[in-house]
């Protein structure tokens, strides 16, 4: 697989990395060989987070006998020098290794994110003094939001950027990834299928080949599903008449306020699971009426009229979406259509 250097970092990684989200939902030994599937494809970056439960774990299993062929990154969503501290040493027993090659400040996605991770006394220096203890080699951050990602960049203090790039959500390339490339800031891309929005890999992909000095991360749920990424990478395939009708398709079918999947408004009191109901009007088009109308799909949309209008899930949103308007309207397109569906079959 073909690599390219992360920025000022210096690191030469593959083209494509494995995102650690998807691996805490399999059973573990699944998890695990879906990692090692991917080392052995020759992928060589790793990007994990303490925010991902049992995937740091994972991946320390995996990759025992290997770590040190691979550039491991890991996260901390911790806002205080104290608790950054506690993530560190925790990532490093649970990946089993004595230093990450990149650690990262997780969604750092509003100014006061950023005031508190460079505090004195606060997160930034103290993994700066992890740097000179030889627990990390970089620093990088990760954001949701352009503007504060934008402002990271000119403090001058972070050596990689992480942010979410697609055919649907191209904004990042405007300003923010011009930016990173003039200051030689090491440019990370998550999200290249939408957190899941967008189901076929090739256009997802296909579209992000013109980025050529960009490391793309991608969640693997399922033995197999790397292999046919690498595929694609590698084919370098311009996309064809067809994919680029296909690709407008989609992104007027979606629109521009969607929901990216990353469940940045969590935890919801009442249990309500946001991201899956956002995702409804969608599903409604693209899946079997069996899957949505029955079992696990129809539970949760029951859930909606729980809501109790706390609007702690609008707070939390990088993209400031109107969650509580959406999953009504979420929720009164599903009825009527699963009335629709039932009717049909009656
Ligand atoms: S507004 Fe509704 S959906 Fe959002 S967190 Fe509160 S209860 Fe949950
Ligand atoms: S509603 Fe916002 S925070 Fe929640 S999953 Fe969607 S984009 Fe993320």
């Amino acid at each position: 697989m073909e690599k390219i250097r992360l920025g000022k970092t210096g690191l030469k990684v593959t083209k494509i990395g494995f995102g650690g989200i998807p691996i805490q939902t399999p059973p573990e030994e699944i998890a695990i060989r879906i990692v090692q599937e991917s080392l052995d494809l020759g992928i060589k970056f790793i990007d994990t987070s303490r925010m991902y439960t049992c995937s740091e774990e994972r991946i320390g299993k995996a990759i025992a006998g290997r770590r040190e062929d691979l550039v491991l990154a890991t996260k901390s969503a911790s806002r205080t020098g104290e608790a950054v501290a506690a993530d560190l040493e925790t990532s490093l027993k649970n990946l089993r290794t004595d230093y990450v090659d990149l650690y990262q400040f997780h969604n750092v996605s509003s100014e006061e994110n950023l005031q508190a991770v460079l505090a004195p006394g606060g997160p930034y220096e103290v993994v700066r003094k992890a740097c000179d203890a030889g627990k990390v080699r970089h620093i990088g951050i990760t954001s949701h939001r352009l503007s504060v990602a934008k402002e990271a960049l000119l403090t001058g203090c972070f050596e990689t950027v992480m942010v979410g790039l697609n055919f649907v959500n191209t904004e990042a390339a405007e300003e923010l990834i011009p930016l990173a490339r003039q200051r030689d800031i090491g440019i990370i891309i998550m999200k290249p299928m939408a957190g899941g929005m967008l189901e076929k890999p090739a256009l997802a992909f296909k579209y992000l080949q013109q980025f050529t000095d960009v490391l793309t991360l991608i969640g693997i749920a399922r033995p197999g599903e790397m292999a046919e990424v690498i595929r694609i990478v590698e084919a370098a395939e311009p996309l064809t008449a067809e994919e680029l009708k296909d690709m407008e398709r989609i992104r007027e079918e979606l629109g521009s306020g969607f929901c990216r999947m990353c469940n940045y408004c969590q935890p919801c009191p009442q249990q309500i699971l946001i991201s899956a109901i956002m995702y409804t009007p969608v599903a409604l088009n693209r899946f079997d009426p069996e899957r949505i109308f029955k079992g696990e799909w129809d539970k949760f949309m029951q859930k909606i009229p729980d809501c109790i209008d706390c609007g702690e899930c609008e707070k939390r949103c990088p993209y400031e979406l109107p969650i509580r308007e959406r999953i009504r309207e979420a929720g009164k397109q599903y009825y009527a259509a699963r009335e629709a569906y039932l009717a049909g079959r009656r």
